[in-house]
């Protein structure tokens, strides 16, 4: 069980006391912002019926199935929380627009499992050996006593098993397998989420995929593997940026590779990097040079430059651990 700093009586009343509740996690949704985000938001109308869930980004289409994932809203900058709750978010940037309304808000409560947060909150629950925020709202729902219902259950599941790689992970304990145990118990369609989560590639992204692997390149005597997506293979495939979900993974799970790159060309000088290691580089150290952050195994980054020149500012990050 994690330890809230004893603090839980505080936040129990805050929660419970607050006019109203505002819960957002990062731009460039995933399973875990996304899973536990609903299940935190679902949770805690137990103790308060003032919750509001903010939709930051679009949703991607993956995890449309979700259960009240359409009770996520978007609001105007403009509304006063009373309470905000920031969810699996290393900075206040990586909130988007939702920045706005936590920055005048009268309280922030920050969840987080990345090693790099700024502990940006007057509540800093971060945990970084966590395996994903859906298990840390987990054990924060059963603190507070509130039931975990099979909406919940589903939400966190999906949560915690994308951010495990569907418990293979180094993050994964055997907490987490006896926390996931615990929420398949609430009867939870486990096929569902499997189909929606990792079976329903589109035609689209597939092709997308296809000709992204095209580019893939070995660098540092094999050991690492770097992987394009242009804006232009995006629109040539009629494909979204969605698609490229997994692919820097497969990247990665190539033979003696230590550490995969994905650059995705969002704009001509506006590269998003996506990394990944498998023993002993820790990609968050490169990612933070670049102003990012993330996880020892998962990190990502922008460099506001061209695709060739964030490849070589990258590398010279990269050649001091490889
Ligand atoms: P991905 O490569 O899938 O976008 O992200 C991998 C991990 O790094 C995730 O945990 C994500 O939250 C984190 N991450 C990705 N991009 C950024 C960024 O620009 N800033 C920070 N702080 N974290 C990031
Ligand atoms: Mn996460």
């Amino acid at each position: 069980m994690l330890n809230f700093n004893n603090k839980l009586v505080e936040i129990k009343n805050l929660i419970i006391n607050a006019k109203n509740i505002f819960i957002a996690s990062h731009i460039q949704p995933d399973g875990d912002n996304l899973g536990s985000l609903l299940g935190l938001g679902l949770g805690l109308k137990e103790l308060n019926n003032n919750i509001n869930m903010i939709k930051v980004d679009d949703i991607p289409k993956d995890y449309t199935f979700l259960p009240k994932i359409n009770e996520l809203k978007e609001f105007s900058t403009d509304v006063k929380a009373d309470l905000f709750i920031a969810l699996d978010c290393g900075d206040i940037d990586r909130l988007g627009y939702a920045k706005e309304i936590a920055i005048n808000s009268n309280n922030i409560i920050n969840i987080d499992h990345h090693k790099t947060n700024t502990m940006f909150g007057a509540f800093n629950f971060v945990f970084p050996g966590i395996s994903s925020t859906g298990e840390i709202v987990f054990e924060f729902l059963k603190s507070l006593d509130i039931e975990v219902t099979k909406d919940i259950a589903t939400a966190l599941y999906t949560a915690i098993s994308t951010d495990t790689g569907s418990f293979i992970y180094s993050n994964t304990t055997s907490r987490t397998y006896e926390i996931a145990g615990e929420l398949i118990d609430k009867n939870i369609d486990l096929n569902e989420i499997v189909v929606n989560v990792y079976q329903s590639k589109s035609l689209e992204g597939t092709k997308l995929y296809i000709d992204s692997l095209n580019t893939l390149e070995f660098n540092f005597d094999s050991k690492v593997t770097t992987i394009y997506v242009t804006k232009e293979m995006i629109e040539n495939n009629d494909a979204s940026w969605d698609d490229t979900e997994g692919l820097v993974n497969f990247a990665r799970d190539i033979e003696n590779v230590e550490l995969a790159c994905l650059f995705k060309e969002y704009k001509e000088n506006e590269i998003k990097i996506s990394m990944r290691s498998k023993k002993y580089v820790n990609v968050s150290k490169i990612a933070e040079v670049f102003n990012g952050g993330g996880h020892i195994r998962a990190a990502g980054c922008t460099v506001y430059d061209n695709l060739e020149n964030a490849k070589i500012k990258i590398f010279k990050e990269i050649e001091k651990y490889i």
